[in-house]
């Protein structure tokens, strides 16, 4: 029997441990070998360590270099900083890859969505510089940073995925009519880079025309890369294409580490009824798979997941279903190596 490999979990705050808890067991019944670690972050780590991101979170991610965590809550305009863009910032985690597709059953607005979103994750308006200019808070400022490295790295990120997965065009979104210099250089080190990719297709976009075309026809896009602020903004959105944010998966990735999560947040408003999707955080353990080179457990699990979605009865209630978190879990792990013909 193969050695597990170890890795970080972060069960998080809201529906996180719910999820968490169904994603280990389905990783475990597709036959991945993963030998979690528990670590805590977040709201539930600033309660019990009054620290939202304590020293052996950190240590244990730095050992392993592969983690899987839930959503964790961060307050709107007060309290601590994000900790997942601390984390992201932390390890250098520069790509933020989010590959939404239609999901067969379920009911959308859209046939034939197949996108990656891969935004840059280190730099823009998220580099968490700013400030209240006096003490009567008159006026806030922010600065943003936009590098030649990062946009670099990005991009390239970005048509190398396109190599490799044989996708055909990258669109490049950005700001740079208005945004002269942040976005200017963004866009202008996108097509030097481009240029290195002869056989992709490359478009460039402004931002507010592709959320329009993202909306009138999304099947037209293949990879967007974007910076970080617009990435955000975009994968809710297209995570919204293709049935909501409970099937978007997402990779957190950098040199020498690997932090795989879901789009979604902490879901405050059904935390702790047990009606949560696990959905996109068992695709994102299945990415994790990938990632360590356990692709077999990763298609089972995708799989199980891909054909417990297309019954009405087995799905949850974000995706128009009956079933609660457990009944959708059990119902994954059953649907597990069926042919796709028997499970219909
Ligand atoms: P949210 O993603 O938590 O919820 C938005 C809506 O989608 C809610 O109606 C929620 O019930 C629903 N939803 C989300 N995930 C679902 C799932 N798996 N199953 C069923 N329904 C689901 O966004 P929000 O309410 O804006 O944010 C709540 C908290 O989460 C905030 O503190 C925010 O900072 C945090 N957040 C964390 C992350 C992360 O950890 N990566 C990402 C986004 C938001």
């Amino acid at each position: 029997m193969p050695k597990k490999l170890r890795a970080t979990l972060i069960r998080g705050d809201g529906i996180g441990p719910e999820i968490a808890d169904a994603t280990v067991r389905a990783v475990a019944a597709a036959g991945g070998r993963i030998e979690w670690e528990d670590m805590p972050a977040g709201q539930s780590a600033f309660e019990k360590f009054h620290d939202p991101l304590p020293a052996q979170t950190v240590r244990s991610i730095e050992t392993h270099r592969v983690a899987l965590k839930g959503p964790l809550a961060t307050l709107s305009g007060e309290g601590f900083r994000s900790v997942n863009v601390a984390l992201r910032q932390k390890f250098d985690l520069y790509a933020n890859v989010r590959p939404v597709r239609t999901v067969d059953g379920v009911p959308t607005r859209y046939d034939a969505v197949d996108l990656v979103v891969v935004r840059e994750n280190t730099e823009d308006l998220y580099i968490g510089v700013e400030h209240y200019v006096d003490p009567r808070r008159s006026a806030a400022e922010a600065i943003a940073i936009t590098t030649r490295v990062g946009s670099e790295r990005i991009v390239r990120y970005a048509f190398e995925y396109a190599r490799r997965h044989r996708r055909k065009k990258v669109t490049l979104v950005h700001k740079a009519n208005i945004l002269k210099f942040t976005n200017g250089l963004f866009l202008d080190v996108g097509r030097q880079v481009a240029r290195q990719f002869p056989k992709v297709q490359f478009e460039e976009m402004i931002v507010d025309a592709c959320a329009m075309k993202l909306v009138i026809d999304p099947s037209r896009f293949d990879i967007l890369v974007t910076t970080n602020l617009f990435g955000d903004i975009l994968s809710d959105l297209t995570a919204g294409l293709v049935g909501g944010l409970g099937l978007a998966p997402g990779a957190n990735l950098g040199a020498g580490c690997a932090i795989f999560e879901a789009v979604h947040g902490t879901a405050p408003d059904i935390a702790g009824k047990g009606v949560a999707n696990p959905s996109a955080l068992m695709l994102a353990a299945a990415m994790l798979l990938d990632h360590v080179g356990q692709s077999q457990a990763a298609e089972r699990l995708r799989q199980g997941v891909f054909s417990a979605l297309r019954h009405p009865a087995e799905r949850t209630r974000d995706v128009g279903g009956t079933a609660d978190t457990k009944g959708f879990t059990a119902a994954v792990t059953r649907h597990m190596g069926l042919k796709r013909g028997r499970t219909a």
